[in-house]
């Protein structure tokens, strides 16, 4: 008899930039290697539209069923996102119990896939004897960061950005420690317990799936797969971006504006689907774009008045961002620059020939975008891992300017400089040549016999031989 086709669960924590890759890593599994896949989405009530409307673009292989909304009434009002994200997860348990007691009463269910702060679901998935796996949607130097954070968390007292070096993960560039990931900034909050709670259970996994590639990152997925024997495999299946169709919201104005424009001499600027800045922060910039003199196509968003990922769980701005820009500036700079509420069809928009550069808040999907692209980076950090893929970036593969930052503040000035010698100056065609290769490199790691290519299908061996 034949065997009925292997069924994967896919649990992705909140966050657009957690749903994207996951989408583009099950569109894999189904259309390369006859997986069906079943989406359980935690939610906390928050509206679901941006994700539905990726959702619903998907092929009939691919089902999708929101969990029941998890309450945090109890909650702080200034709970940090990392505690809201893995708890959405851990109040979802009951319903993920029943969710995966249907699944493997009717499909033949091989794998539970969650991401970087679904750790929690790895009981329920014990319990169904599924083996739960972890998509690790950002870098091989932040996985390298989780499996050292239990060791670290041991040998330092002091806040990691006192400490007088940088800290350094095998086969990486060093970091400083005001630079590792946000939650980690503050040993007394919950966030901070939660990111050793799941660092700690990162080994339990029978595998980690990486949105990354062997030649981004040699170093560190050399040490991840080599130095240590009680790490889990390490599957670089990147770079997953999002493919064009799944792009939500309507952004023909921004594309055909940039039909209009010379080639490579537009600067997108945009801080991801959250991003935001402060009242102060969002001036500077908009009087260092007009004193560039450069084109520019910016995602501008209301400022936040307490934390850089406002709008985090919603992806929209509640005001209308243009009462916060500078008086005159709209008219001063009709013609140069084209400024967008809210959100733009970033890939379109990247792919798009006009494009020369993107000030980015080093999201990990927007990075793998541009590298995609053959886009060359200004960086412009905010939160969660940004500061260390903004390290990797500069630092590592010397393919992103860096801003000067002095007190918490980037001056309209510093930001003229940059991004005037990124689109016409001679170090910003050396990271345009950087870029290219970058972009050559991804190329070559998806093509047919590509290193990312070979893993996923390594991964996908795997979960085939199981219950076959
Ligand atoms: N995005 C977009 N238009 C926008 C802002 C964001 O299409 O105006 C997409 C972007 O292409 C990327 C994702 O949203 O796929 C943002 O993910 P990333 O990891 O870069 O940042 P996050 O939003 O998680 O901070």
């Amino acid at each position: 008899m034949e065997h009925p086709t292997p069924h994967i669960a896919i649990v992705p924590t909140p966050g657009m930039g957690h749903l994207i890759p996951l989408i583009e890593f099950a569109r894999r599994l189904v259309l390369h290697h006859n997986f069906s896949v079943t989406f359980l989405i935690p939610t906390d009530g928050s509206p679901v539209t941006p994700q539905k409307s990726v959702l619903k673009a998907l092929p009939a292989s691919i089902n999708y069923v929101f969990l029941p909304p998890v309450a945090f009434d109890d909650l702080p009002e200034d709970v940090r996102i990392e505690t809201r994200i893995s708890l959405s997860m851990t109040r979802s348990v009951p319903a993920l119990r029943d969710s995966l007691r249907t699944l493997n009463q009717s499909t033949r269910l091989v794998a539970l896939v969650v991401d970087l702060f679904g750790t929690d679901a790895f009981d329920v998935a014990n319990e169904f004897g599924i083996p739960p796996y972890i998509f690790f949607p950002t870098t091989a130097m932040v996985l390298s960061l989780i499996f050292h954070v239990p060791e670290l968390d041991q040998k330092f007292s002091c806040e990691y950005r006192d400490l007088p070096e940088p800290v350094k993960f095998p086969g990486c560039v060093p970091v400083q420690g005001r630079d590792l990931i946000d939650p980690l900034q503050d040993r007394k909050n919950e966030a901070y317990k939660w990111v050793v709670h799941h660092a700690k259970r990162y080994k339990t996994a029978p595998g980690i799936i990486v949105n990354s590639f062997m030649d981004l990152e040699p170093g560190a997925f050399k040490a991840l797969k080599e130095s240590e024997p009680d790490y889990p495999p390490v599957y670089p299946v990147g770079p997953l971006t999002r493919s064009g169709s799944t792009n939500g919201g309507d952004g023909s104005e921004c594309l055909t504006w940039l039909d209009h424009q010379p080639s490579e001499s537009v600067l997108f600027v945009s801080f991801g689907s959250g991003g935001t800045l402060s009242q102060e922060q969002i001036t500077e910039l908009a009087l260092g774009l007009e004193m560039s003199g450069q084109r520019f196509l910016w995602v501008v968003k209301s400022p936040h008045e307490t934390a850089a990922n406002a709008s985090f769980f919603s992806a929209q701005t509640i005001k209308d961002p243009f009462d916060f820009l500078p008086k005159g500036f709209l008219d001063r700079t009709q013609g140069l620059g084209l400024v967008v509420s809210s959100w733009a069809p970033q890939v379109q928009v990247l792919s798009h020939g006009s494009t020369g550069g993107f000030l980015t808040h080093c999201g990990w999907n927007s990075t793998l975008e541009t590298i995609v692209q053959g886009v060359p980076i200004i960086a412009w950090p905010l939160f969660a891992e940004q500061r260390m893929n903004a390290t990797l970036l500069a630092d590592d593969l010397k393919a992103a300017f860096t801003l000067n930052n002095n007190s918490g503040l980037v001056s309209h000035e510093e930001i003229a400089k940059t991004v005037k010698s990124l689109i016409e100056g001679e170090e910003g065609k050396r990271l345009r040549n950087k870029i290219k290769d970058l972009k050559d490199a991804a190329t070559k790691a998806l093509s047919q016999d590509g290193s990312s290519t070979r893993s996923l299908a390594e991964v996908a061996q795997i979960w085939q031989n199981i219950k076959d």
